[in-house]
């Protein structure tokens, strides 16, 4: 049976110009289905309205082209598609997994929920049990949590190998909506990339964590997983890591000091993908391509070598 094709996507959030990180991570994703010839998805993640603007989304569009990373088609932004995840949510209610949590946010960063190093805390479960009489008590409205079970998720990643997750340990009830009505992240990313038809998500390692909260959401609303692979992070030579505020390394001003070909030329070469720091395009490094070329450890870049 012929192989289907692999469907990848571009999630990004129109908050800002893209950074280098960014880009490769974007190259990645392009480069491995590209290298299939799959499919590629544009989405902007916009639900957070007050960091988020079309006119970014707009420029992200001119990056995208500019790097000369195609896409096939654009889905609708996340904040379109609060009636959609309306339905999703629904779903979750029906099933009896979903519970109001009325804590504050200082009530969780309390002492009583240990913090976990990327900033994020394990939720103690404090409203999952709370009586009808109890919720009634309380004069406001409330976050949406689901039920986690204790089970081990194991995330086969393409980069960085096999990991089990446990999410009652791991993060606990996840909020799927957050007081003021708004759908969080993960809820949003699992129904989008489901309804696409995404066969596989290629991100910065950052996201790893993400991998076994999405896949538990996948298979409440029943999507198949797709494949995850999480790219290294690119560090400076100091092993800092750079990003965002590293604002002479954003496309902004990146675009005006190099071409495209020089920087993805750059971004290949670190990443082990190729043997001489030279200009390529990218569209000559998709035929190439094969996961087991990457780095899997931290990424270097001197940023003077682009300069
Ligand atoms: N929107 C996220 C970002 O810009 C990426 C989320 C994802 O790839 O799942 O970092």
């Amino acid at each position: 049976m012929a192989e289907l094709k692999p469907v990848g996507r571009f999630a990004p959030t129109p908050s800002g110009r893209m950074h280098l990180g960014n880009v490769f991570a974007a190259l990645m994703a392009w480069l491995s289905v590209r290298s299939r010839d799959g499919e590629m998805v544009l989405r902007m993640e916009d639900l957070d309205t007050q960091r988020t603007s079309p006119e970014y989304a707009e420029i992200l569009r001119d990056d995208l082209s500019w790097l000369g990373l195609t896409y096939d088609r654009e889905t609708p932004p996340q904040n379109q598609r609060s009636a959609v995840y309306d339905t999703y949510f629904d779903r979750l209610a029906r099933q009896g997994l979903l519970y109001p949590c009325y804590c504050t946010r200082s009530q969780l960063h309390s002492v009583n929920a240990p913090h976990l190093s990327d900033g994020t805390y394990v939720y103690p479960g404090t409203c999952r049990n709370l009586t009808e009489a109890e919720r009634a008590g309380f004069h406001r409205a409330p976050a949406w949590r689901v039920r986690v079970p204790e089970c081990l998720w194991a995330v086969d990643d393409l980069v960085q190998g096999h990991s089990e997750w446990n999410l009652a340990s791991d993060c606990g009830d996840m909020v799927v909506r957050r007081a003021d009505g708004v759908y969080v992240y993960q809820l949003a990313v699992t129904v989008d990339d489901g309804e696409a038809g995404v066969t596989e998500v290629v991100r910065g390692m950052d996201l790893l964590s993400s991998a076994p909260r999405q896949m538990y959401l996948q298979s409440l609303f029943g999507f198949p997983h797709p494949d995850y692979a999480h790219v290294p992070m690119l560090l400076a030579p100091d092993g800092r890591r750079l990003s965002k505020r590293d604002k002479d390394l954003d496309l902004g001003q990146l675009r005006r000091r190099v071409s495209p070909e020089r920087l993805i030329g750059t971004l290949a070469y670190c990443a082990g993908l190729i043997d001489r720091n030279e200009p390529v395009a990218a569209r000559e490094l998709a035929g190439e391509f094969r996961w087991d070329k990457l780095r899997r450890d931290s990424i270097f870049l001197d940023a003077a070598e682009l300069i």
